[in-house]
């Protein structure tokens, strides 16, 4: 099971965002200037990591699971995105 990093929290969602890509919950991660640089830092690289992998036809796609940013197929999306309307989803 993870835990906030900060506040022991697991009953939240979390990220792999703080410092040492530790998970943080949202409100921690921005409690202080250092923890939200942090934050963002991570959020950067992953980002850059992501992006710098990308094959031709992908796109980059944030909440879809806890990990953060991914690359995927525009055709992965609905599975990928579950539990959406299909008169909601854009890739019907
Ligand atoms: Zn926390």
């Amino acid at each position: 099971m993870k835990d906030c990093y900060m506040c022991g929290a697991h009953d939240r969602e979390l990220r792999p965002y703080g410092v040492n890509r530790q998970w943080v919950c949202f409100a921690c991660a921005f409690s202080t200037p250092e923890a939200e640089a942090a934050a963002k830092a991570a959020f950067d690289g992953q980002m850059a990591t992501v992006v710098a992998g990308m094959k031709p036809g992908q796109v980059v796609v944030l909440g879809v699971g806890d990990e953060g940013p991914k690359a995927l197929y525009p055709a992965q999306l609905k599975d990928a995105l579950g539990g959406l309307d299909d008169n909601s989803s854009p890739y019907n």
